[in-house]
Order: structure tokens, then C-alpha cells, then sequence
């Protein structure tokens, strides 16, 4: 009679059996053989850190290159930083006691820049848990925001709750400038934000256990805390830190003194002054000290030209006009943009200050009515001509288009 090899269950006991050359396997033996499968693979996903196969930062830097257009001095950085914190998981104490310390990294730079692209792909490239969140929930902490402990609810969440694998992740921090010291300003009576939030970010910066709420909020005030080490984990913060080159300039002005000076103040690049940032500046900005101590790697990211706006259209891996061929591929529609429409939809973006996030949004405008349309014809082709493009266009209020 067949049975299964594996348990001996008879085809009848067993709901299915399935034959092989030799034997048999149940459908119970498959499940099992399944989760014992996935447990094993499970564990090699989040491999130990001494077996990780670390790409060396030009490697890193390549790998950046493939999805973030431009931006060359953050990605080294980045890419210097990353392989640094990882080589320090990796070390095993020695006697000389040397302890490499850790490297959060801030990135300055207008909205739109690629510092979440960044943020992300370096996430991508290393497998680990990865988040992000936004420092604007916590302005109010204490108040009606979220508890800084909740920033890592949502790397437990994306680590399935490994806590282990969580403990080596990355959380990119989004609008640390938001909660940057107000006190100069006297419109602001009290100053909920500032001081006292960054006070409780530090803690998680600097490396300590917190109990951070599976379910995030204060919703589930029966919800058990779990214990998190922050002292592995890779902080990244960005922020636009608005007008802040104007202290930038102001301490690049009263530097520059003595002699030789008029030659140097000359050399300094005025319309991009952010790449002079120093941590002075982010001191000036409402930063306290603690915490641009705890934030030791500061990079700035370039505004994007119009040539940047153009590559990022076409370049990237997943690059916005690869993702629309794609879509209609998959109806069997071959998409073609004639010449001059990318170029005309850069321009727009730039006549509207729209940025790289406003290329997405006046690439949807175009293209909605096709995709709306073309899976019901018959036609195989589809090319977007310059006429078509700004047919489409002038029927939107661009202003509105604007993302933030
Ligand atoms: P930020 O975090 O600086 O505000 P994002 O990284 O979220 O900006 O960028 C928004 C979107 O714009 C990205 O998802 C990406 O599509 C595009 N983008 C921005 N900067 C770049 C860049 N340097 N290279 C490629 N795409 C970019």
C-alpha cells in the first residue's frame, strides 16, 4: 500500500500523497519539510554580521550610483560611513582596546534631493531592517505627538519583531530640522518642540536600551514593551534646515579676514553655499551640540540642475520613463516619447519650482488618459509627442502640482 516515507501516514490518513521516483510525501510532511525550510532560510537572511559579505565603499558608491543621480560627495560619504559602521559590528575586541565609534550621519539639502533616495538605497543594498520616520510627529511629544520610543516601532514592524535584526538596522529620521531649538523666535510662547525632543532623540542616538511599544502610539497602553538596543543601529537624518546658508554665510564672512581674504571670499561659491555647511551652522540653527556630537558625519546634498532633472527621468534603475515603458509593456504596448517631451517636462518642473518629486506628478498628468484608455484598444504602439504632452498639461493648474 502506499504510504508516505517520510511519516508512514497511508493515503488514507493523508489528505493528499504525492509520488515521487522512490516514495511518497504527505501533505502534512510538505508543510512541515515548508516551515522547516523557511526557518533555515529565515536565519540566513539576516546572516550575523561576521559573514556578511560587505561591499568596500567604491562598491557601495556604485551600487548608489545605479538609483541617486549626482549628489557624488554625500554618496562617498555614505559610502565611508556605512562600510565604517559595519566593520565596527564586526569587530572583535582586541588588545589594544581600540573601540571604533559609531557614525550617524546628517544630510542637509532642499526637499527633493534624493536624501530619503539615499537613505533607502543604501538599505537596499545591505538587507537589513530599514525605516522611516518623521521627526514632525514628535514636535508635540508630551502633547498629542508620539513618543520618541515610537520611531522604532515601525523598524521592529519592517523586522518582523527580530529584535536582533532590528538592532542592526538603519532609520532615516526625515525633518530633523523641525525639531531644532526655537528660542530666538519670539512668536513662539512655548516651545514644545525644540529642547525636549532632542534631549529624548539623543538618548536613541547615543546607543541605550528602550522599550519601544510593538504597536507604536499610546493607543495600546496594554501592549507590552519590548527592550531595543539603539547601540548598533544606523541613524540617518536628513533635513532642509531652510535658511540656514545665510548662517552659513554670515560665519564664512567673518572667517574670511586678513589677508588674502577678498581672494578667498571670491572662490566661495554663492549659489550653492550648503556645501560649506559646518556643524557650527547646524548649532546655529536650533541643534543642540549633544546632538550634532551624536551625528558626527554631516554632508550636504546639491540642489538638482536641469541636467540632474533630465538624468533622473531616464537613468536611474528604476528611473521614471523605464517604469511607463514597463506598464504598457505589460499590455503589449510599445511606449515611445518623441523628441524634446522629457526635456519639455523638465522645463516645467522647473518653471514651477515642482523639483524631482514634481517629474513624477507632471509625468502622471501626461499619461493618465492613456493609461486610462489604451488596455481596451487594439493598438500596439504608443508614441507621446510634444503636442500631446502639453495638451495635457495645460489643462492642470501646474501650482497645484506641488509636492511640498
Ligand atoms: P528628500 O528626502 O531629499 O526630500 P527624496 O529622496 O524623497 O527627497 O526624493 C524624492 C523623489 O525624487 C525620489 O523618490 C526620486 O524619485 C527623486 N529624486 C530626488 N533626488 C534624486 C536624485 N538625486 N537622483 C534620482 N532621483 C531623485
Amino acid at each position: 500500500m502506499d504510504k508516505c516515507s517520510f511519516c508512514g501516514r497511508t493515503k488514507k490518513e493523508a489528505n493528499i500523497l504525492i509520488a515521487g521516483l522512490e516514495g511518497h510525501i504527505c501533505d502534512h510532511c510538505i508543510e512541515q519539510a515548508y516551515s522547516i525550510m523557511n526557518e533555515e532560510l529565515g536565519s540566513k537572511k539576516n546572516p550575523a554580521f561576521d559573514t556578511i559579505n560587505l561591499l568596500k565603499p567604491i562598491e557601495i558608491k556604485n551600487f548608489l550610483d545605479q538609483y541617486v543621480i549626482g549628489q557624488d560627495m554625500a554618496k562617498k560619504i555614505i559610502s565611508v560611513a556605512v562600510y565604517n559602521h559595519y566593520k565596527r559590528l564586526m569587530q572583535k575586541p582586541d588588545a589594544e582596546d581600540i573601540e571604533i565609534e559609531k557614525s550617524n550621519i546628517i544630510l542637509v539639502g532642499e526637499t527633493g534631493t534624493g536624501k530619503t533616495l539615499l537613505a533607502r538605497t543604501v538599505a537596499k543594498m545591505l538587507h537589513v531592517p530599514f525605516t522611516i520616520v518623521d521627526a514632525t510627529v514628535l514636535t508635540e511629544a508630551g502633547y498629542v505627538g508620539e513618543d520618541i520610543e515610537s520611531l522604532l516601532t515601525r523598524l521592529l514592524q519592517n523586522a518582523d519583531y527580530d529584535v536582533k535584526a532590528a538592532e542592526k538596522g538603519i532609520v532615516f529620521i526625515d525633518e530633523i530640522d523641525k525639531i531644532a531649538r526655537k528660542g530666538d523666535n519670539p512668536s513662539i510662547t512655548r516651545d514644545v518642540s525644540g529642547e525636549g525632543v532632542q534631549q529624548g532623540l539623543l538618548k536613541l542616538l547615543e546607543g541605550s536600551i528602550v522599550n519601544v511599544p510593538p504597536q507604536g502610539g499610546r493607543k495600546h497602553p496594554e501592549q507590552k514593551m519590548i527592550p531595543v538596543d539603539t547601540k548598533n543601529i544606523l541613524f540617518i537624518c536628513g533635513g532642509a534646515f531652510e535658511g540656514i546658508e545665510k548662517r552659513i554665510a554670515q560665519r564664512l564672512n567673518t572667517q574670511i579676514v586678513g589677508y588674502g581674504a577678498s581672494k578667498i571670499r571670491d572662490r566661495v561659491d554663492k549659489d550653492n553655499l550648503l556645501q560649506y555647511i559646518a556643524p557650527q551652522d547646524l548649532r546655529a540653527f536650533g541643534l543642540i551640540p549633544e546632538i550634532i556630537g551624536r551625528l558626527p558625519i554631516l554632508t550636504h546634498l546639491d540642489p538638482l540642475d536641469r541636467k540632474a532633472l533630465r538624468a533622473i527621468l531616464t537613468e536611474p534603475r528604476n528611473a521614471l520613463v523605464k517604469q511607463y515603458i514597463k506598464l504598457f509593456k505589460m499590455d503589449n504596448i510599445d511606449l515611445t516619447f518623441a523628441e524634446g517631451v522629457l526635456d519639455y517636462i523638465v522645463d516645467k518642473a522647473i518653471e514651477f519650482k515642482l523639483g524631482a518629486r514634481g517629474l513624477r506628478s507632471i509625468c502622471e498628468t501626461i499619461m493618465l488618459d492613456a493609461m486610462f484608455d489604451m488596455p481596451s484598444e487594439e493598438t500596439n504602439e504608443l508614441e507621446i509627442t510634444l503636442d500631446y504632452a502639453s495638451h495635457k498639461l495645460e489643462r492642470v493648474n501646474l501650482k497645484m502640482l506641488k509636492v511640498s
